[in-house]
């Protein structure tokens, strides 16, 4: 059986998440099976040094565009699915995947499971667990192959890092699609990192929706200041006007891997995890103890973050230590 694993890339960068697809993959493989791994973009050369972990790479090389919309790699991946005819098709949970799984199973008829965390292979079926309602529940399915699975960022350690034989990479022209496709890339719009590059930050302090309001954003930024970190939020906290923009981390905001990472009443939702389910060293303060963001933390407190807040304040502010 065939393992498509789909990944992504651009700007001079391969996303993490992509050797996470592999990872998952190969977890999957009994003896026979084959991990391919599917890169369309113009990082083609990045591909091939870092996929390794996949027995093939099959590569839709652009010349002229960086980023490739997603209607052009649907299009793309729809080619690579009727020429190889995989059992399961494994697809990042980020903003170009939600389009591409989505398309994929509306022409194929194969069952899609998204927010994807863990996978078990019963000879020719899956059971996976799926986060739904925002991570609140855990739902355990059967699922029958021919498959796609849209996977957490952040679910499955990434694969080792290496290159893959020149004998196994097999380049599709992507130049003649991107051509047909109705989605032009007009421009990417850099943000200006005059204010935080939160890409850079060794500590963050990121706050959630449980801060509350605007006025106690000042206790989590005066704590920020005292570790030395920057104060980040999640995205209603920004889409309230708490935090500018390039202050949110997650899907539509920054992805981050400080040293540390201090989530204040951040729920975890799966949006919220693909930009910092990197990070080194996640503590994570909430009152829910089923709270998602439980998942990925190395350590977690079940407490009001208030009370948190002022007792590790005042132990900084005092030079006690912690
Ligand atoms: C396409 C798309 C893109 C998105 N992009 C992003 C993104 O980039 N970043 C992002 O963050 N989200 C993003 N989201 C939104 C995401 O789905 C969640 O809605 C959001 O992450 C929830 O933010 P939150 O955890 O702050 O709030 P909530 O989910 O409301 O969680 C608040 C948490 O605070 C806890 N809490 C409450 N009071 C306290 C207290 N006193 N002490 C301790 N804990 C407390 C609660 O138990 C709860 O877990 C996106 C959604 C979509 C559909």
């Amino acid at each position: 059986m065939k393992f498509i694993a789909c990944t992504e890339g651009h700007s001079g960068k391969i996303e993490a998440f992509s050797l996470e697809m592999i990872a998952a993959a190969r977890s999957l493989v009994h003896a026979g099976d084959e991990v391919v791994a599917f890169f369309a973009g113009a990082e083609a050369e990045a591909a091939s040094s870092l996929f390794g972990a996949a027995d093939r790479l099959i590569v839709a090389r652009a010349t002229k565009s960086d980023v490739i919309p997603a209607e052009t790699y649907a299009r793309l991946l729809r080619d690579v699915v009727a020429a190889e005819s995989p059992g399961l098709v494994m697809v990042p949970y980020s903003a170009n995947g939600l389009d591409v799984a989505a398309d994929l199973a509306a022409r194929t008829g194969w069952p899609l499971i998204s927010y994807v965390n863990e996978i078990k292979r019963d000879g020719e079926s899956l059971t996976v667990v799926a986060q739904m309602y925002g991570g609140k529940i855990l739902a355990e399915c059967s699922v029958p192959l021919p498959a796609i699975l849209m996977i957490n960022p952040g679910a499955f350690a990434e694969a080792a890092p290496g290159p893959v034989d020149s004998a196994s990479v097999s380049t599709i022209d992507a130049e003649a699609v991107l051509a047909g496709g109705k989605v032009k890339m007009v421009d990417i719009d850099v943000p200006d990192y005059a204010d935080v590059d939160l890409t850079k930050a060794e500590r963050i302090v990121c706050v959630g929706r449980g801060i509350g309001d605007e006025a106690s954003i000042e206790l989590a930024r005066n704590l920020a200041t005292m570790l030395g970190a920057e104060i980040a939020g999640s995205r209603p906290v920004v889409d309230n006007g708490w935090l500018p923009k390039l202050r949110q981390v997650g899907k539509s905001g920054q992805k981050v891997k400080p040293k540390l990472y201090l989530a204040l009443g951040v729920s975890g939702a799966p949006e919220h995890l693909e930009g910092m389910s990197q990070a080194d060293l996640i503590i994570a303060v909430n009152t829910d103890p089923k709270a998602p963001i439980f998942n990925v933390a190395h350590y977690g407190a079940t407490c009001d973050l208030f009370d948190l807040v002022a007792n590790l304040s005042d132990r900084l502010r005092a030079g006690t230590g912690l």
